[in-house]
């Protein structure tokens, strides 16, 4: 018998397994989500049983969706994707981020720098207060910011009013660093802060070029966001775009007839008309106030703190820029005063290096002459060296044929050789004589020592001819200068 009832309780599903199947005509009727649930992982203490698909039969599912159907008194636990199918305008697999990103989002929040007052709790964060304090049965929470909320369940410890305090910031978005459009948000609340807005409109806006000025605002119905540009090269005039708060977290850009202005003030004033109307008729509509708004038009003043307001922008601009220009300047002027300095340096390293060629030179010439000077004290001293000299003169070259093969043929095609013209340990003097071709024939050259004769020979021969001639100019100037080294009076030019 036992076995028989077990048999029965078997064969009866159980109510949280009852699994509908995709036909079933129940699902044809219109569906809206009610909730989400996470069963958390398994093992920790928070671990529920896995949900079950009942659109599906999808099982052993961590996240679950609780779908409604105003003809039926039950709720169902369905998975991501019946959801999505059950209710199209429901973002299942958004919650299902959402849920899956908590746990990281509240061990971030709770470990916060929360401070501790006479035993309660606080936190300041993105321009709001927390605040979790004993209440009567336990404890509560609060937000202070642009609006002031509070907890009305008491929590019976301070953790867990935290983490109550963090599902109801966290699925407002009160976290992370912008002002959310928050709900509720009373009239009077959103009044007062685009009235701030308007109030701060001019000095709002950045400087992005001579051009473009950009405005961004967190308001508390949403972000807003304002160009004013120049549009038209050939005849520039100014436009505007403004994008306002739509939904919550969404903009949309203003979508009205072209506005275009003359100057950038006037843009800015025009742009300012357009976003008191729109924020003005958006705060009623989030208010659920049913009432057409008639705004006074901008008055003289407001006209008067834009115009000032952007002027002074201007100058601090211009202001701004003639300081970089004058940093450029000086930074320029540096620049000319470094490469001045380096020049003037280079100058003088030419100056020190042709002072010093030229006493290089002076002293080569000062040791040509001591040489030529010295030579001639030796003559004068020694007289049998004047007549070795005298002598070896008058027989210079008198062997043709030695002096003929003496030439050596250089790299260039020219003849060289050198010649001795005395040997003696007193002095010891060379010459040299070069037969060389140039400008269509050839030439002779001979050199000799401390310049004393010029060594260029002006005649052009034929080369055979110069070779054997060769011997004839040496030999000539050769006398020239013995005679002018022992007879310093001798004119040898
Ligand atoms: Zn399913």
């Amino acid at each position: 018998m036992a076995d028989l009832d077990d048999l029965r309780s078997a064969e009866q599903p159980k109510p949280a397994q009852i699994v509908y199947g995709k036909d079933d005509p129940m699902f044809k009727l219109k569906w809206r989500n009610h909730g989400f649930g996470d069963r958390h992982k398994e093992g920790t203490p928070e671990a529920a049983p896995r949900g079950r698909c009942q659109r599906c039969g999808q099982i052993n599912l961590r996240y679950v969706h609780t779908m409604e159907c105003a003809d039926l008194p039950d709720l169902i636990e369905v998975g991501c994707d019946c959801a999505q199918i059950l209710d199209p305008s429901y973002d299942a697999p958004r919650a299902e981020r959402l849920m899956k990103t908590r746990s990281r989002r509240l061990a971030r929040w709770l470990s916060l720098g929360w401070q501790c007052v006479v035993g309660n709790q606080y936190l300041n964060r993105a321009g709001f207060d927390y605040g979790v304090v004993p209440v009567a049965g336990g404890w509560g929470w609060w937000i202070e910011g642009a609006v002031s909320i509070t907890s009305k369940i008491a929590y019976d410890c301070p953790d867990k009013a935290r983490v109550a305090l963090f599902d109801y910031a966290d699925g407002r978005n009160l976290r992370g660093g912008i002002a959310p459009s928050l709900q509720p948000v009373t009239l009077v609340t959103s009044l007062r802060d685009i009235e701030q807005v308007c109030y701060e409109w001019a000095s709002g806006f950045s400087w992005l070029s001579d051009e473009f000025y950009r405005l961004d605002r967190f308001t508390l119905l949403g972000k807003i966001g304002c160009s004013v540009y120049v549009n038209g090269r050939s005849a520039p005039y100014w436009e505007l775009c403004l994008t306002l708060p739509d939904q919550e977290n969404g903009s949309r850009k203003h979508e009205g007839p072209k506005r275009t202005c003359t100057t950038a003030v006037e843009a800015k004033i025009a742009a300012l008309d357009i976003f008191r109307k729109e924020m003005v008729q958006m705060a009623y509509k989030r208010a659920s106030v049913q009432l057409e708004v008639l705004l006074p038009p901008i008055t003289d003043a407001e006209r008067q703190r834009i115009t000032d307001a952007h002027l002074r922008a201007e100058n601090e601009q211009d202001a701004r820029r003639a300081a970089e220009q004058r940093a450029r300047e000086e930074a320029a002027e540096r620049r000319r005063g470094e490469e001045e300095q380096q020049r003037e340096i280079a100058q003088q390293a030419a100056r020190a290096e042709a002072a010093r060629q030229r006493r290089e030179e002076a002293a080569q010439e000062a040791a040509a002459k001591q040489t030529l000077a010295a030579c001639r004290r030796i003559l004068a001293m020694r007289p049998e060296i004047a007549q070795d000299l005298a002598q070896r003169t008058d027989d210079f070259g008198s062997d043709e044929r030695a002096w003929g093969e003496a030439f050596q043929r250089t790299k260039t095609g020219s003849f060289m050789q050198d010649f001795t013209i005395i040997r003696r340990p007193e002095m010891s003097l060379s010459g040299r004589c070069t037969v060389y071709y140039k400008h269509g024939d050839w030439k002779i050259a001979v050199f000799l020592p401390f310049d004393l004769v010029p060594h260029w020979h002006r005649e052009g021969y034929d080369c055979a001819d110069a070779l054997a001639a060769s011997r004839v100019v040496a030999r000539s100037k050769l006398a020239a200068w013995t005679r002018g080294v022992l007879q310093p009076s001798y004119d040898v030019a």
